[in-house]
């Protein structure tokens, strides 16, 4: 164990069941929403349950607050960032504490999202200064073109439960180095981390009114977010069915959108590729998260001459894994978030089966939430697990002969948000990654994630990009200044 009471914060000020509207720490009428152990299955924390009237205070409070946020010298607003950013580190061990209680993740891997989420902060405290403008050559004498970066206003933000603290700050980050103010809402499964991060953006500097937080129903929530005309941009990461949805909501108000979807991603292994490189790629890229993430390999396509001896190598690393609880350092993955999550996965595994698949390490069920690591051979290009995200730690292998038959298969997907390649030959490596109809390409490596990178998807995955100076953008507008009579 981590610590000698389960999961017990160093500074017990950071578990915290109020939300921030507009400078002060408010609950709610209605019954609160009860925050599970994914492990234990025990309720361990409440926050409040908010509705429509709670959202549209933080909008208004949001737009209070801009213009000064706003015309605050970009430098301040990076210093305050830097500020949070040495809070949170600060607090590391309770922010990955919380993440390994609320998510279950392993507590190593939450130490992990936590420098990885934290980072964002970071990487954005510097970008604030870098809003660059520009100026344009004019077309006729006495004319002065120019174009200028400016805030868009009041964003809004909405988290899904797999990364609670990385999914916002790659929000928040950005949104307060441009100069926006910012609504957010947390996944109801784990709503703490967020809270935790907001209580210490307040002891931080971040003014009244520039980041608030509310927690409860998705729809109310949602839909205030989505119809109000003081909100100029949505910020999503969640599941594609409820992102079309937000798409379809925000068409009335022209919003400016940023959508992080779900993927199906592929990774191929190349009969050249590097045996132990490959292994290690699948590993990392499958079973990251206990495979609850969004560019998790879902497909692992195989060539023919390397395919044994990957499946012999992979499958000694799989059934050495073990599921159990995310705070012994023993276990390689924790819990799946909910029953229903659970569900999906023996789902998969049972379809494949049927359609003929072999299974090599068998894993599968255990106690409460906990699914063990399973490997699949000779998966039919037509299961389930083929066309649809497992969000689990099931991986099924698929044979391939060619580059063309492996990059069709790989393609083959309405999803396009990561994908993986393993070759040593730069020939196959150019040729495959420019064939793939994805936003991100991993080349011999499983871990492509980091804040001065761009993240996003193409197809179904999404729209915008978070991550690096583009992320920067998305919560800019395009002034264009045209001055005559000089
Ligand atoms: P989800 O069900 O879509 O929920 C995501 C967020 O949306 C939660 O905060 C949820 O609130 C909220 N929500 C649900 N219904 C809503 C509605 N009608 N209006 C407004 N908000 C609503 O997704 P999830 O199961 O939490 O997350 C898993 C999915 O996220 C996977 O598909 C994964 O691939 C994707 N993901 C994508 C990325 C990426 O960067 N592309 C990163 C991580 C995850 P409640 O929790 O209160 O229901």
């Amino acid at each position: 164990m981590t610590n000698q009471v389960r999961g017990a914060l160093n500074n017990a000020d950071l578990l915290i069941s109020k939300n921030l509207i507009n400078g002060r720490w408010i609950g709610g009428n209605r019954a609160p929403i009860a925050v599970d152990d994914p492990f234990t299955l025990e309720s361990f924390a409440e926050v409040p349950n908010l509705g429509e009237n709670e959202a549209n205070e933080a909008v208004a409070a949001a737009e209070v607050a801009f213009p000064a946020w706003a015309a605050r010298p970009a430098r301040e607003r990076g210093a305050i960032l830097r500020r949070w950013f040495e809070l949170l580190v600060a607090n590391r061990d309770d922010i990955a504490r919380l993440i390994t209680r609320e998510n279950g993740k392993t507590y190593k891997e939450a130490q992990g999202e936590f420098d990885y989420g934290a980072g964002f902060i970071e990487f954005y405290a510097d970008e604030a200064t870098r809003a660059l403008g520009e100026m344009i050559p004019a077309p006729v004498p006495g004319r002065r073109l120019y174009a200028e970066r400016e805030p868009l206003g009041v964003a809004a933000a909405i988290t899904p439960w797999n990364f609670p603290l990385a999914m916002l700050t790659r929000k928040v980050g950005p949104a307060l180095a441009a100069g926006c103010t910012m609504v957010a809402k947390p996944a109801s499964a784990t709503p703490l981390t967020a809270l935790a991060f907001a209580r210490l953006g307040e002891e931080a500097g971040v003014p009244r009114g520039v980041f608030n937080i509310v927690t409860g129903s998705a729809r109310l929530i949602g839909g205030v977010l989505t119809a109000s005309p003081v909100v100029r941009k949505l910020s999503f990461t969640g599941s594609t069915e409820i992102g079309v949805q937000l798409y379809r909501e925000c068409a009335g108000t022209m919003k400016k959108l940023g959508l992080e979807l779900g993927g199906n991603a592929p990774l191929l292994v190349f009969d050249d590729a590097d045996l132990e490189t490959a292994v290690e790629a699948a590993l990392v890229a499958k079973f990251r998260n206990g495979g609850q993430s969004c560019i998790a390999a879902n497909r692992i396509y195989v060539q023919d001459g390397i395919r044994e001896a990957f499946l012999s190598a992979f499958g000694e690393r799989v059934g050495a894994m073990r599921a159990g609880d995310g705070f012994d350092p023993a276990n390689d993955i924790g819990p799946l978030i909910d029953d229903a999550g659970k569900a999906k996965v023996a789902e998969h595994r049972d379809d494949a089966l049927a359609r003929g698949a072999r299974l090599v390490v068998e894993g599968g069920e255990a106690q409460g939430r906990l699914f063990a690591p399973t490997l699949l051979a000779d998966v039919p290009a037509d299961a389930q697990i083929a066309h649809e995200e497992t969000f689990g730690p099931l991986a099924g292998v698929i044979g391939f002969a060619t580059l063309e038959e492996g990059l069709q298969l790989a393609n083959a997907t309405d999803f396009g948000l990561a994908a993986y390649l393993c070759s040593e030959d730069p020939k196959t490596i150019a040729r495959v990654s420019r064939g793939l109809e994805s936003g991100m390409v991993g080349i011999n490596t499983g871990l492509i994630s980091t804040p001065a990178a761009p993240f996003g998807g193409v197809k179904m995955s999404g729209l915008g990009k978070e991550g690096s100076h583009h992320g920067l953008e998305e919560y800019l507008n395009i002034k264009y200044l045209c001055q005559a009579r000089l």
